[in-house]
């Protein structure tokens, strides 16, 4: 009442709705979520859908509707359920542009969801956005105690705390703004994980203890109010030695570290990035993505590198049609590296091409067997413009090589080298003028290398 004396606004029960954020004092239901579901769905456009390329379409998905969930999952913990809808929707309109996509996926959902450079698309895991966004409240609670809510308590699921304990190294002052038992001052452990059992022992109030206090008077002991074990004891001399040495420094702050950040500073990005650790690193990534091309024909090398390109012996391992052999010789069986590396008339475009721009010895040689490999190898032999002009051209061959196959397989036209080896020409000037600068810098008389 005397709240609403000074602020005039309308009051309502819970659940309710504060700035589009769904509040609760209890865990969302999914019949609270659902509209939130829908509100994404609408985004989509929908006919228009056809009109995009699937790297124009993975775009929407990577900053539209990515963005409207780091809005969401800033404040809110989403029902696993709500999640995996929303997952639905965004897969589904990244492979086919829309809602129901089954068996049209080329790579799987958890390795599209990774970062760049370990072979996703960049598009965010929600779960792990949740997690990182929501790490925020944590890390300003302890790093700026003055804030007018940091004295209440901020709820935060069990894997979310316990990777925020992790991440967090504190260099004691004053001694003041650390937990002396919870935090990691002294030990690359915290106390709780370094002494467990004499942990088990300490009342509630002690657990909660700052630092300067603990060491007060040695008021730490007088906290163990359980059974003196022999463990226990063991313990509480190896912290008493451990104790021994620490002198608290009154005119200095105590100094929290995140320790996934050269600044030591959180950030949502150091923390998603974190998240990740131990996962592969996808080589090829930077080569890929950074290299100046259109988005369709970068798509087009990712799935490559996936080996997800639907060419005759993937065709036949899913009991689909598929042709006899490549489609540009008639002489092998059809793999994505033999189509982009082995194969005589790909060879042959490799050669014409790169020899008008001086770099023939780079093409591939009948022992290179990967395309990626090849690639690498390639790429490593050249350096500065010269190696980004050879990274355009390498993505806009393959994608022309690629074009000229399924024109050969659905179109019926026979495979023609002057034709092949003309357009990418014309496509490599019209690279060049439209901001390749590599390109340009190849086409230009006397850049020639080896
Ligand atoms: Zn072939």
């Amino acid at each position: 009442m005397i709240l609403q004396n000074h602020l005039p606004c309308q009051t309502s029960e819970f659940p309710c709705k504060y700035l589009g954020v769904p509040l609760s004092p209890h865990k969302l239901t999914n019949a609270q979520v659902q509209p939130i579901v829908d509100r994404i769905a609408d985004r989509l456009p929908g006919w228009k859908a056809d009109l995009l390329t699937r790297a124009g379409r993975c775009t929407l998905v990577q900053f539209v509707l990515t963005s409207m969930m780091v809005y969401l999952l800033l404040a809110v913990d989403l029902p696993a359920r709500a999640l995996k809808s929303i997952d639905k929707i965004r897969r589904g309109f990244l492979w086919k542009g829309r809602r129901d996509v089954r068996g049209h996926c080329l790579v799987a959902w958890p390795k599209v969801t990774r970062p760049w450079f370990l072979g996703g698309l960049g598009i965010s895991h929600l779960q792990h956005l949740g997690w990182s966004l929501r790490l925020r409240w944590l890390w300003l609670q302890k790093t700026e105690p003055d804030k007018t809510w940091a004295f209440l308590p901020v709820k935060a699921q069990h894997q979310v705390q316990a990777f925020f304990d992790a991440a967090v190294v504190t260099v004691v002052g004053n001694g003041k703004n650390t937990i002396f038992w919870k935090d990691r001052w002294l030990t690359d452990q915290s106390l709780e994980t370094h002494d467990p059992h004499m942990f088990n022992a300490v009342t509630a109030r002690g657990r909660k203890r700052k630092v300067s206090d603990a060491l007060e008077n040695r008021s730490w002991i007088l906290d163990i109010k359980g059974a003196l074990t022999v463990e226990v004891l063991a313990e509480y001399l190896q912290l008493w030695d451990l104790l021994e040495g620490v002198e608290l420094q009154s005119e200095i702050e105590d100094t929290h570290i995140w320790s996934f950040s050269a600044s030591g500073n959180f950030t949502t990005k150091s923390a998603y990035e974190a998240l990740f650790i131990g996962s592969i690193h996808f080589e090829p990534w930077e080569r890929i993505w950074k290299t100046w091309a259109p988005s369709k024909c970068k798509f087009f090398l990712w799935t490559v590198a996936h080996k997800k390109c639907w060419t005759a012996d993937r065709l036949a391992r899913k009991g689909l049609d598929h042709p006899a052999s490549c489609p540009l010789c008639a002489q092998a069986e059809e793999t994505i590296d033999h189509l982009l590396v082995t194969c005589v008339f790909s060879r042959q475009i490799w050669f014409t091409v790169l020899q008008d721009l001086g770099l023939e010895t780079l093409a591939p040689q009948v022992v290179d067997m990967s395309f990626v490999e090849w690639w690498a190898a390639a790429s490593s032999r050249v350096t500065g413009q010269n190696q980004k002009g050879l990274n355009s051209i390498i993505t806009l061959v393959s994608w022309s090589l690629w074009n000229h196959r399924n024109r050969c397989v659905f179109d019926g036209i026979s495979p023609n080298l002057a034709y092949v080896a003309a357009s990418i020409k014309e496509e490599a000037r019209q690279w060049s003028i439209a901001g390749a600068r590599g390109i340009s810098h190849l086409l230009a008389p006397a850049a020639a290398v080896t």
